[in-house]
């Protein structure tokens, strides 16, 4: 059995040409939606997905502006920048991409972003609310592109066993929250890197998701047969064969996809899902605004 590889570029071009109807419906009310990019030093990973951010806004008919700010810029200087678009109306979403430089605060960062520009979803109050099951707001992107993938496959989770790799704040959390909704109602284990026995774990799950940024780690002998899997993770491997010398990789090791009944690919699955997402935040910030 080879598993059905869910195309997440495809799905993001999808939501994407539904949220430059809404864009448009927004223009016509007056309101121009209009994302923030907060670009601090000068790490190429992160320029290559400000980019990928910013072209997704020109597809949806978004407004992007971009600020770039020096790799030694102060704690104060990056906070007044957030300070300054909090205040300016004309904006509906900021986004400080991570990493922030070495001697800054990235946690202060985001916890200084209003609530209702913070398209990430990764501020306290978002992720409160996410916690009292409300799910209708700002959620963290990644988790919000899986949640989806999962829809669009038609993947029922009802009362199934699920298992996320990973317990970060950004992906691992959120997800297994979104995961146990009522509605979802998957049954969670969160595992990490201290879990016991995590093959076994996942042997017995009818999802797994990998979040954990570790090449390769899921390997084909922890999947029950038909199993969804889904690879979060994004790592630069070596690859001699590529003139770069190096290619992406997630955390599941590619023999999985013989074992598995849904499987992600890497790159082309959650990564695209994750800034289709974004630009979904911003829309509906700026609906919630003229609400
Ligand atoms: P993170 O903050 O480093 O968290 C990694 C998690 O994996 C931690 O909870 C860690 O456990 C756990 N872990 C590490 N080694 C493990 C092992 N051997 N077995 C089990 N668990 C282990 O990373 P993150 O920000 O969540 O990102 C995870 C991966 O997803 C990275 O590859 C990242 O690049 C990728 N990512 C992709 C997207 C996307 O759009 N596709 C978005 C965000 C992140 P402890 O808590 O015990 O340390």
């Amino acid at each position: 059995m080879s598993a059905v590889i869910l195309d997440g570029k495809a799905l993001g071009l999808r939501i994407e040409a539904h949220l430059a109807e809404r864009v448009s419906a927004l223009k016509d009310s007056g309101v121009e939606p209009h994302l923030a990019v907060v670009l601090a030093g000068d790490d190429p990973a992160s320029h290559v997905y400000v980019r990928n951010k910013q072209r997704a806004c020109e597809r949806c008919g978004i407004k992007s502006t971009r600020i770039d700010l020096p790799n030694d810029v102060s704690q104060e200087d990056l906070m007044q920048v957030v300070a300054n678009l909090n205040s300016d109306d004309s904006v509906h979403g900021i986004l400080v991409q991570s990493p922030t430089p070495d001697g800054t605060d990235e946690l202060a960062i985001t916890e200084a972003i209003d609530p209702s520009k913070d398209v990430d979803g990764f501020h306290p109050t978002n992720l409160g609310r996410l916690v009292m099951g409300q799910t209708d707001g700002l959620l963290p992107c990644t988790p919000a592109g899986v949640m989806k993938m999962i829809e669009d496959a038609a993947i029922d989770l009802s009362g199934k066993k699920a298992v996320v790799i990973g317990r970060s704040r950004i992906v691992g959390m959120p997800l297994a929250l979104l995961l146990a909704q009522k509605g979802i109602d998957a049954t969670v284990t969160i595992a990490h890197s201290r879990t016991q026995d995590i093959a076994e774990i996942c042997r017995s799950a009818d999802l797994v998701v990998a979040a954990i940024g570790r090449p390769a780690t899921v390997q084909a002998d922890w999947i029950k047969p038909g199993a969804t899997v889904i690879d979060v993770g994004i790592n630069r491997v070596a690859d001699d064969s590529r003139e770069s010398g190096s290619r992406l990789a997630g955390d599941v090791d590619p023999a999985v996809k013989e074992v598995a009944g849904h499987m992600t690919p890497v790159p082309g699955g959650v990564g695209p899902m994750t800034i289709s997402m974004l630009m979904s935040n911003t829309v509906r910030a700026a609906e919630m605004r003229l609400a």
